[in-house]
């Protein structure tokens, strides 16, 4: 038997991969409904429909422009970008692994080993303790993963504060927004339209991320007046993470499986689902598959993270200057995020100026 810690995406879909393939499945949920409360923007690249088409529900918003704003500068970009209702989607994920045969358990709480093979938990209904025999356990707990404590392989990770929330503002619904430069330090901001007149807006900051919220907030709305939290903590990739020791497995947050550019996870957890999900069923090493199969996107992703983290106000406006070439243009709309080698090859090929920023690199 396989217990699943967290159905989160890449728990949920981890399931559903693994009992499709006849395993059998136990995901536990602390919670009681799946999917909230919601701490994410649910902003994804058309790539996701490469793991699950989308059910029209799902989808609170699609943008086909993407708004990217540095101090003096601002540019338009043409993209295909799917705003989801996170709370659907992790039921609609959950809803697949129990049709696939997979056992849920909701209000349960991983707390712990007992030994190799047997794992505590707590039912928050009556608060009792229960254990559960395990040949495999996969923590697919988010960034704060017990399972990853639990079995010692939580060690040096680093993690954002992804500070957003639900407020009141008019937008064009078809464009999202993007903010950089010093007034958003180690990370961005992004003002994401739901519906005309809500948007979810939010920034990511290692240090002050509540002092730097509001200010943004102030300078998009005027206000300080928010409808809903939806803050949450984002990890930042760690290419020496130890992802399995022994039967214990860790896959999504709780892995650091995250695009260090933008804070996405929702594509990667699904990816490292389906090599998790080949590794268990073929008895392959996952620590070496993982790296195979998602490494070097990763990777790239953090290099280019390591880069923006040094760049002034005036470096910015010099990389939007670059971005606004139809030439540059063309290549952001064929590439995503989510083929982020064959974008930044094809980038560096049609306009070689953005090697100037690899003095950035040492
Ligand atoms: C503010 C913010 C905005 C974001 N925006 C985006 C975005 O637009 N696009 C994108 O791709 N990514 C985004 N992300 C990242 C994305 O939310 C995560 O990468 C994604 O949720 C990871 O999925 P997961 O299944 O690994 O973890 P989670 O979604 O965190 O799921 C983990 C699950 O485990 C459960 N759990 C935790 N501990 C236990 C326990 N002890 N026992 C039982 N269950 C437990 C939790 O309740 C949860 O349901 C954002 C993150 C934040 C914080």
């Amino acid at each position: 038997m396989i217990t699943i810690v967290g159905a989160g995406p890449a728990g949920s879909y981890l399931a559903y991969l693994l009992a499709k393939q006849g395993k059998d499945i136990t995901l536990i949920e602390e919670h009681d409904k799946i999917g909230s409360p919601v701490q994410c923007t649910g902003i994804v690249t058309g790539s996701i429909e490469k793991f699950v088409k989308l059910p029209s529900n799902i989808i609170a918003n699609r943008c086909n422009k993407v708004v990217v704003v540095s101090k003096n500068k601002r540019i338009v970009a043409e993209t295909g970008e799917i705003v989801m209702w996170r709370n659907k989607f992790d039921e609609f994920i959950a809803n697949m692994a129990a049709d696939a045969g997979a056992k849920i358990l909701t209000n349960h709480q991983f707390i712990g080993f007992n030994n190799t093979n047997s794992i505590k938990t707590k039912n928050k209904n009556n608060n009792e303790t229960k254990n559960i025999d395990s040949e495999i356990v996969v923590g697919a707990d988010g960034p704060s993963s017990a399972v990853a404590k639990a079995a010692n392989l939580n060690l040096n990770s680093k993690f954002y504060i992804g500070m957003q929330a639900k407020v009141k503002l008019k937008s064009d619904l078809d464009a999202f927004e993007t903010h950089f430069g010093e007034s958003f330090p180690d990370f961005f901001g992004w003002v994401v339209p739901e519906s005309e007149d809500v948007a979810r807006l939010g920034l990511g900051a290692f240090n002050n991320a509540k002092e730097h919220f509001y200010k943004f907030l102030e300078s998009k709305t005027g206000s300080k007046e928010i409808l809903c939290w939806e803050s949450g903590i984002i990890p930042l990739y760690d290419p020496k993470k130890i992802i399995q020791k022994d039967n214990v497995f860790l896959i999504g947050d709780a892995a650091t499986q995250v695009k260090a550019t933008t804070g996405g996870g929702i594509i990667p957890s699904l990816k490292a689902a389906t090599t998790l999900c080949d590794c268990i069923i073929n008895n392959k090493d996952y620590n070496k598959e993982f790296k195979k199969q998602s490494g070097r996107e990763l990777l790239l992703h953090l290099k280019i993270r390591n880069i923006l983290d040094k760049f002034s106000d005036k470096d910015y406006d010099r990389l939007l200057k670059l971005m606004n070439q139809e030439k540059v243009k063309n290549i952001l709309k064929k590439y995503d995020r989510d083929t982020p080698i064959p974008l930044v090859l094809n980038l560096l090929l049609r306009e070689p100026r953005f090697l100037l920023f690899s003095k950035f690199v040492l």
